[in-house]
């Protein structure tokens, strides 16, 4: 087991648009010789939406969330972790879509499960999923790259000024569609927009996490960007995690070595936090 590599942003089958069990992770994070693991399953709480972010998938099966699968999936994690023990340490955590309108649902959320990890993520501007293929590129031909990055930054500093998260995923994630539909000027959209927010990450001692995703995407980099890695090293925000955002099993571990170089070598050491 090399004891330095985690991948805490993983989502098993009980997200609509991830694919195996629990058990299936686990087995290939044991193959990859990762030495934590953290599930983190998609929750999207934003009623305004109804569409298929509100559901969850039970054995295959969509059921609308609530706290009743919650718990079953948080059942189905422990489980595992007790299996396992001996091999590779397991963690249950969610990554939450945030959206200020209902900060009230997140909090009773927050407050009814004890979760190891949380992740905070910005996915939806105008309840529109600007990571999501099937909705992004519509949203993107009514709004300028620089449009975009307003708004998106705007609820990110919201989310960090909420209070209800301590770890912040995949900060540039609006690249994801949008380089391919704005070009690489979408990758310097975020300048006079994101220190405010990286200034608020360090007052308030919260972190963010290295998303190795964007590489299966195409991009060259991760999410944050390295030039975006670095000013946050400059703001004095901790690196919480490094995450595959895996949605099979085999995505498990993706880059996170290579992702763990880049974070040493700008200077950062990951703090691992509960919560
Ligand atoms: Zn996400
Ligand atoms: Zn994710």
């Amino acid at each position: 087991m090399n004891s330095k590599l985690i991948d805490y942003h993983i989502h098993p089958g009980y997200s609509v648009d991830a694919e195996g069990c629990i058990r299936d992770f686990v087995l290939r994070a044991i193959e990859m010789r990762l030495s934590s693991i953290c599930f983190t399953t998609h929750v999207d709480l934003n009623h305004a939406r109804k569409v298929w972010d509100l559901f969850m998938k039970m054995n295959g099966e969509y059921v609308r969330f609530d706290y009743d699968i919650m718990s079953y999936y948080i059942d189905d994690v422990k489980n595992n972790t007790e299996e396992f023990k001996d091999r590779i340490d397991i963690k249950c955590g969610v990554e939450i879509s945030y959206g200020h309108h209902f900060e009230d649902l997140i909090s009773d959320l927050l407050d009814s499960f004890d979760f190891d990890f949380v992740l905070g993520a910005v996915h939806c501007l105008d309840n529109v999923s600007i990571t999501a293929s099937k909705e992004a590129f519509g949203y993107f031909s009514g709004t300028s790259s620089r449009e975009l990055c307003e708004k998106y930054y705007k609820s990110l500093y919201s989310l960090v000024d909420s209070g209800l998260f301590k770890t912040v995923a995949h900060i540039d994630c609006y690249k994801k569609y949008g380089l391919a539909y704005y070009g690489p000027g979408i990758l310097e959209a975020h300048h006079g927009l994101l220190s405010p927010v990286l200034k608020l990450m360090g007052e308030k001692g919260v972190g963010f996490e290295i998303n190795t995703s964007a590489i299966r995407k195409g991009h060259k980099e991760f999410y944050p960007s390295n030039q975006i890695i670095k000013e946050a090293f400059r703001f004095g925000v901790n690196l919480h995690s490094i995450g595959s955002d895996a949605h099979k099993p085999e995505q498990v571990g993706f880059m996170i070595e290579k992702a763990f170089d880049l974070a040493s070598d700008i200077g950062f050491k990951i703090r691992r936090i509960d919560q």
